[in-house]
């Protein structure tokens, strides 16, 4: 069943991606890519009420009789695993650490076959008491938000003064080898795009990988605006005046992130990441595919429609059903979000009625 989100879509190259062809096992959308790389929304709810993502009050939260069970992520994860070739799986949100059945949830996509990678995508408060036991049940790695080290920028930033929990919790995640840790920072101009060079020093002098993120029309007050968002480029201009960086010649092998290798004084200290989800799109290679936590399926952050997979499975559809609807579902992905510059549909792009809490991100 598709559920219409009220909004039009977003326009392609083609009106229809015609018919899947039979017998298809993997998750391949009809421009040609596959998906293996899946992300589980576990809550749309948050602690946090960063302004690039959600609003300062007013956002409705899905009741919890809608949100995935435990044994409805662990069904829906061994479909993605075991009959759809997904070979990753990060756990988001929301903040999915507000889940008292994280560790139990792990542990259940830990136990399937073939066993994929287990990461987490956190704001990291609370993870100072829980990250020895996450790691125990299965985590691999984990990417912790953290757009500054100054508390007043991160009260600016987030709406909440917590710096101090969340540096604890980041403490706690390499003392439980959860490493190497992505640190995932948005520069908003004006509130902290000044602090670059001195959260890279803060992430290097940690082992840290830090991963500044373009600003996505995806906030719930809507602020997003093209000819202020802080753009890939500035962000390299700006550390080039502290570091050198070198790209890294490992093959990207689709991962958001361009890789730079960071020299100063003629050392390497580390490596840094750029996102550049709007003017640099990597849309071509995008190999993910998404479960919101009511357990429907989105082929893109932008899409504006979803494949709902949580009312068959209630309803007691079979495993190969659920597989059959997730295939479909992908199959209609769209060639890319149209938020590129030149892009086709740059000014067509109308932004999901879903923040990026209540998708996954
Ligand atoms: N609460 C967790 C956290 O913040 O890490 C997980 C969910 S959050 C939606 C996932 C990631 O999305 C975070 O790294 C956050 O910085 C990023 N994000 C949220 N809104 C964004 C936006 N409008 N543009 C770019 N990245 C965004
Ligand atoms: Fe919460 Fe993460 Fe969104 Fe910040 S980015 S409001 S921590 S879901």
């Amino acid at each position: 069943m598709t559920i219409a989100l009220g909004i039009p879509t977003l326009a392609g190259k083609r009106a229809s991606p015609g018919p899947r062809p039979d017998g298809a096992t993997e998750l391949r959308d009809s421009w040609g890519r596959v998906a293996t790389d899946l992300r589980i929304s576990l809550t749309d709810r948050c602690n946090l009420r960063c302004t690039y993502c959600m609003p300062a009050e007013g956002l409705p939260f899905a009741p919890s009789d809608q949100l995935m069970q435990a044994d409805e992520i662990a069904r829906l994860a061994a479909v993605a695993v075991r009959d759809l070739g997904v070979r990753q799986v990060r756990f988001t949100g929301g903040e999915p650490l507000l889940r008292k059945d994280l560790v139990d949830v792990i542990a259940r996509v830990a136990a399937l076959g073939p066993r994929p990678e287990i990461s987490l995508t956190t704001n990291a408060i609370g993870l100072a008491s829980r990250a020895q036991a996450l790691a125990d049940a299965g985590l691999d790695r984990i990417n912790v938000s953290l757009d500054t080290v100054h508390a007043a920028t991160f009260l600016a930033v987030t709406r909440r003064p917590f710096l101090a929990r969340v540096l604890d919790g980041i403490d706690a995640a390499a003392r439980a080898g959860l490493t190497p840790i992505k640190i995932n920072a948005v520069l908003l101009r004006g509130v902290n795009d000044d602090q670059a060079v001195e959260l890279l020093e803060w992430c290097l002098a940690r082992g840290h990988q830090l991963r500044f993120i373009e600003q996505m029309p995806l906030d719930a007050d809507h602020s997003w605006e093209r000819d202020t968002m802080v753009t890939a480029a500035e962000i390299r201009a700006s550390l080039d005046e502290s570091f050198a960086l070198v790209p890294t010649t490992t093959p990207r092998d689709g991962a958001p992130a361009e890789l730079f290798d960071v020299y100063s004084g003629g050392e390497v200290r580390g490596q840094v990441g750029i996102i550049a989800s709007v003017t640099e799109s990597f849309c071509s290679d995008c190999r993910r595919t998404r479960l919101t936590s009511e357990g429907a399926v989105r082929s893109c952050l932008f899409s504006h429609a979803e494949v709902d997979l949580l009312g068959p499975l209630r309803a007691g559809a079979s495993d190969s059903t659920l597989a059959e609807l997730w295939r479909e579902a992908m199959w209609a992905k769209p060639s890319g979000h149209g938020l590129d510059a030149g892009s086709f549909a740059t000014d067509s792009f109308v932004q999901p009625e879903r923040t990026m809490s209540a998708i996954g991100g």
